[in-house]
């Protein structure tokens, strides 16, 4: 499909190109929706290998945190960034040469760390353009969002809880966590906490040695914890690994992790209702980093920023209901509800 109908059928308002042979770069800023707010979303460091390939990536992220701030009640739109590199071809010049370019949309778009961007690029780009969120705490910013999003994930999964046992407590159950990074360690910890029995896998034999010796976790091959025998399967590693056939192994009721699409595809949310086995939304029960630095574009408060998270469980219980209520998915009804805060700001714009 070419990139004018993407963005016709999937309602984007812009696709901004900019390059700059100064500083060799290449850039592309999506907007999907200004309804709620500014757009806010990451900027993404990766070597594309064309340019389609590149808008195509912006255009479908971009559409998500619409998604992901509607459903959280967040006065923001979705946007995001790509800037097409290699990893040794960032510098400090390219950086601000981004920053001009985010600083020329006058705040239509707001910046944040994604995949091959650090915090301390953040800054350098923050050096020519106010429209960049997600600062170091000793700058007062809201730090690293990654501990936010665990706890975040923690709430959705008390939720799912609720509707799968009838109670939200974490005793007794286990927990089969896929990958131990900056969320998955801090989500064992916490888990831990809450007294949930945990089964661990990751890449990296190290950090499941730590989670083994620190939290008494089981450990499982990174090929096999799909299918461990578990409560709740949380992927928290790389998206698309539930495909089919890994559906087709999972041994749990629920499937509620930090993963940005999880699902190799989207329609596979319609084969775990089919098993029965309950799906947080992505977009809904990993929200928490968003929601931490929607609270520092309003002056940080690491309170306020918890009592916020906190509703993610709320979140979720307003979507199963409306899963129950209209017989579908958890995806479709956490869309439907997105959609409906969507219209209603739509029509609210339109005026008589
Ligand atoms: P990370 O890169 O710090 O950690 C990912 C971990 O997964 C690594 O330890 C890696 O070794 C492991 N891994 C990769 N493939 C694996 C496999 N097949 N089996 C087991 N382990 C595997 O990433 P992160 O920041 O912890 O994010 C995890 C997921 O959550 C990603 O999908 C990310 O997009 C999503 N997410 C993160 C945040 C955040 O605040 N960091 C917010 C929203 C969504």
């Amino acid at each position: 499909m070419d990139l004018f109908n993407i963005m016709a059928k999937e309602g984007h308002e812009q696709l901004v190109v900019s390059t700059d042979p100064e500083t060799g770069l290449k850039a592309i800023i999506a907007i999907h929706s200004t309804l709620l707010g500014p757009s806010l979303g990451g900027c993404r460091f990766w070597a594309y290998k064309t340019f389609e390939e590149a808008a195509a990536d912006a255009l479908r992220l971009s559409k998500a945190m619409t998604y992901k701030a509607a459903i959280n009640g967040l006065n923001l739109g979705g946007g995001k960034a790509v800037i097409c590199a290699k990893p040794g071809e960032k510098t400090p010049a390219l950086l601000r040469a981004f920053g001009r370019f985010v600083d020329s949309l006058a705040g239509l778009y707001v910046t944040a760390e994604d995949v091959g961007m650090t915090m301390a690029d953040l800054e350098t780009i923050r050096g020519v353009t106010r429209y960049a969120a997600g600062f170091p705490e000793a700058m007062g910013g809201s730090g690293d969002p990654s501990p936010m999003t665990a706890r975040g994930v923690l709430n959705g999964m008390r939720a799912c809880l609720k509707e799968a046992f009838g109670s939200d407590s974490f005793r007794d159950r286990t927990v089969a966590v896929q990958g131990l990074g900056k969320v998955g360690r801090n989500l064992v910890g916490l888990l831990h906490q809450e007294g949930a029995r945990l089964i661990v896998s990751d890449l990296d034999v190290s950090r499941m040695k730590t989670a083994a010796s620190e939290l008494q976790a089981k450990t499982m091959q990174p090929n096999r914890i799909h299918a461990a025998d578990c409560d709740i399967f949380a992927p928290c590693a790389m998206g698309g690994l539930l495909n089919p056939v890994a559906i087709s192994k999972l041994r749990c009721r629920i499937v509620a992790g930090s993963a940005n699409n999880p699902l190799a595809n989207r329609a596979d949310a319609k084969l775990l209702h089919r098993r029965r086995i309950l799906y947080a939304p992505d977009y809904v029960i990993n929200a928490g980093g968003l929601i931490n630095v929607a609270c520092e574009m309003e002056g940080y408060q690491k309170e306020k920023a918890e009592t916020r998270v906190a509703g993610i469980t709320e979140n979720l219980v307003r979507v199963f209901a409306r899963a129950n209520e209209e017989k579908v998915t958890p995806l479709e009804a956490a869309d439907r509800l997105a959609e409906e805060r969507l219209a209603k700001a739509r029509a609210g714009r339109s005026g008589p």
